[in-house]
């Protein structure tokens, strides 16, 4: 990632003392930033080098609960550490925390080889094999969330009840409505520009409260971790104005979801290589075998794009979330959409992600898919018109995380891709996902049941 501050400049920083403070993070299977605060002179005098972590945080769910069933990490073998190593090159100054720098880490074993379940070795594994086929990948993840009047602090305290949203109306490309929620997007562009990320622009979104951010196409690794610095700054920065983002892609029944859909094209020698000005679309061949092979595996990993019960909840028919692994031109209707048709833009666009996806799952496992569909070179079907929701034949995404969990679970595709043991550390945080769901008692049953029943 183009760094805003290399290490001789965090340094000097340091030694001026207008940084105190480093942030060494990495990014857990959930896509969050877990870490550690230094103080700014032990990291750059000593803790630049590496630091160290519980092994539990790429095996924990989001309670930080330590399933069962996990081989690489149980009380069996005592919970032991892995080392963190800052990646130097992602040094940048967070300017919403006064002297703040933050830097990634990858995560490594005490033999200094990357921990195979790690998200973000994951995806360098994917580009690494892109690389050997003498292609770039690059990315954009779209981040949609909803705002809410009160603080997440207030929210939770209260139970999580009577939420409501920063704006009454739905405010997709609305400039009224979005001016009124400037003293929270306005900091967020400002703050995220200034810590060195492309940022394009913010919208309002289909709903009441509902945004987008959108930051400019990215190399693969660097587009995650835009992703992951982005979706923290966001809840942190509203979260200083007293308000509370959530990425939560279904809150509420009657809303529409919020989701994060993924631009890709593929690049040699800075030649747009899923361009060709001779073929349909200006589709190149490269490019209808990528997207077969997306489209073929979507059911094997729509688990890395949806990996919680909720983010079920949010393909519905009429939703613009997709339900069916077609593809289309500009049709918002089906899970991948060509974009920049005719054009050296020309990508695609899988819209099948919720808000609540891990940008470095998301991308490995949609760049292994596409290697598999260029080695195989794959044929692509042709092209669905019209409302895709109606349509019978085309083949549907998995409709739960149980259905989800199984098409893991059972995808030679991904054990030859990812390996054996990625799949099923996966597929063990999916199966926990479902079982703590299955244990409890909702809302709904009680209110249904209770005096009814
Ligand atoms: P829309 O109007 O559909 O939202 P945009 O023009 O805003 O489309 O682009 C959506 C995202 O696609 C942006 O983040 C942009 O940076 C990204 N994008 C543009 N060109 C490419 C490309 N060639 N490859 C991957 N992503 C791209």
């Amino acid at each position: 990632m183009p760094s805003t501050l290399t290490f001789d400049d965090l340094k000097s920083q340091v030694a001026a003392g207008s940084i105190d403070t480093v942030l060494a993070c990495f990014v857990d299977m959930q896509g969050r930033l877990m870490g550690k605060r230094f103080h700014a002179v032990n990291f750059v005098e000593t803790s630049f080098k590496e630091t160290h972590c519980c092994n539990y945080l790429l095996a924990t769910d989001l309670e930080m609960a330590t399933p069962d069933g996990y081989a690489s990490t149980n009380w069996q073998s005592g919970y032991g550490d892995y080392v963190m190593k800052p990646d130097l090159a992602t040094i940048r100054p967070l300017p919403w925390l006064e002297g703040t720098a933050l830097v990634l880490c990858d995560i490594l074993d005490h033999h200094e080889n990357p921990v195979s379940h790690s998200p973000r070795a994951m995806l360098k594994k994917q580009i690494k094999r892109l690389e050997a086929l003498g292609y770039e990948a690059k990315m954009a993840t779209e981040l949609e969330f909803f705002l809410f009047e009160k603080s997440l602090d207030e929210i939770r305290k209260s139970g999580f009840r009577d939420l409501q949203p920063i704006s009454g109306y739905n405010e997709d490309y609305h400039i009224l409505q979005t001016t009124k929620e400037e003293g929270v997007m306005r900091p967020i562009r400002n703050h995220l520009f200034a810590a060195g990320l492309p940022i394009e622009n913010t919208k309002g979104e289909a709903e009441a409260g509902q945004e987008e951010l959108n930051i400019r196409y990215s190399p693969a690794l660097d587009c995650a971790d835009y992703h992951s610095i982005a979706k923290h700054a966001i809840k942190e920065i509203a979260w200083q104005q007293g308000r509370a983002a959530s990425f939560l892609p279904k809150w509420h029944k009657d809303r529409v979801g919020s989701s994060s859909h993924v631009h890709q094209s593929l690049w040699q020698d800075g030649e747009a290589m899923f361009f060709d000005a001779s073929k349909p679309h200006g589709k190149s061949d490269l490019m209808s075998h990528y997207m077969a092979g997306l489209i073929k595996y979507a059911p094997e990993y729509t688990y890395f794009l949806a990996p919680y019960v909720n983010s079920y909840k949010r393909f519905a028919k009429g939703t613009f979330a997709p339900t069916k692994t077609v593809w289309s031109v500009d049709n918002r209707t089906a899970g991948f959409r060509l974009c920049g048709e005719g054009s050296k833009g020309v990508r695609v666009e899988c819209r099948i992600g919720g808000s609540d996806l891990n940008p470095y799952l998301a991308q490995a496992v949609m760049l292994a898919a596409g290697i598999k569909g260029i080695e195989d070179a794959l044929e692509l079907a042709p092209a669905t018109t019209g409302d895709v929701y109606e349509d019978a034949k085309a083949a549907d995404i998995p409709q739960t995380l149980r259905m989800a969990t199984q098409t893991l679970r059972t995808s030679a595709f991904l054990r030859e891709a990812l390996g054996d043991d990625v799949v099923d550390h996966y597929t063990r945080a999916a199966e926990w996902e479902q079982e703590e769901f299955d244990r409890t008692v909702t809302d709904w049953e009680i209110a249904r049941g209770f005096e009814r029943a």
